[in-house]
């Protein structure tokens, strides 16, 4: 049992049903298949799975109760107004963050030639430097695996046992090694590279080493933190980061045909600019 969760709901649970009779969407309220009970339901989530029970006792699953709604709904309801039921979508972004200077460390003499010559190929294709689009394409990996899987959900949410810095590395090394696979694949856009493959780089050592050259002026760096924390973690420290973001990409990855992060775009929760780097 890994980010076992439990929320009672006192009124009923409205979902988005597919009706095929009226060939349109409806909302219903969840009941019980043998007591027919709609309010007083008990949603689990566990793991990666979610059921739901009634007061009698009864126990069954539901399409639209996914572990990921569960976790959200309790993460909604203890910020106040009672919140919609968000179903099996991550909606919502439960990574912590950590408040720290933001200055990007100096750009490193000693860039690779070949890794110069792609990131420029990437600013020439998106406007954008490599490793900004990396973070943010990580944050939204990492959001919709927080509250989907149970293990990353105790280890970076913090009421859960997790903590807001082991959160901030996990997306720096997933991003890291999105950097690594398009960079090796030599892709023109951040957007291409299929996560299945990123799982690569990050079994071996090599991204606590890697300094993204960025474009003057327009970022793509790491932030003298970061390269700080990477550079001084103790061992099991820096295994901590790498074993979550292994976990993250495996969430993502696990049980679904793989595909590149564009065909991904709706199943990943928006996340704030601002808030990727
Ligand atoms: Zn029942």
């Amino acid at each position: 049992m890994q980010g076992l969760v439990r929320v009672l709901v006192a009124g009923e649970i409205v979902v988005t049903k597919y009706g095929d009779l009226i060939d349109d969407v409806l909302d219903v309220p969840l009941f019980c298949p043998r007591c027919g009970r709609t309010a007083g339901l008990t949603l689990v989530a566990d793991g990666r799975e979610a059921h739901l029970e009634c007061a009698e006792g009864h126990v069954w699953t539901d399409p639209e109760v996914a572990a990921c709604g569960v976790r959200q709904l309790l993460h909604l309801s203890t910020q106040g107004s009672p919140p919609r039921f968000p179903g099996a979508t991550v909606r919502i972004d439960m990574l912590p963050r950590i408040s720290e200077d933001r200055t990007l460390y100096p750009p490193s003499p000693d860039v690779p030639g070949h890794l110069l010559r792609w990131e420029g190929r990437v600013l020439t294709a998106t406007g954008t430097p490599p490793l900004t689009d990396c973070l943010h394409w990580a944050r939204r990996l990492c959001a919709w695996a927080l509250p989907s899987d149970g293990e990353v959900y105790e280890r970076l949410y913090p009421p859960a046992g997790g903590n807001a810095l082991d959160a901030h590395m996990a997306v720096v090394l997933v991003a890291l090694a999105l950097y690594a696979t398009a960079a090796a694949a030599d892709l023109a856009r951040i957007e291409q590279v299929v996560p299945d493959r990123a799982a690569e780089p990050l079994a071996g050592a090599e991204l606590r080493w890697l300094r993204p050259a960025g474009a003057a002026g327009l970022g793509g760096r790491l932030r003298v933190t970061d390269v700080h924390r990477l550079a001084t973690a103790a061992p099991e420290t820096y295994e901590r980061w790498r074993t979550a973001a292994r976990l993250v990409l495996a969430a993502n990855i696990d049980d679904r045909p793989a595909a590149a992060l564009a065909d991904q775009n709706g199943r990943l929760p928006a996340v704030a600019d601002d808030v990727a780097w």
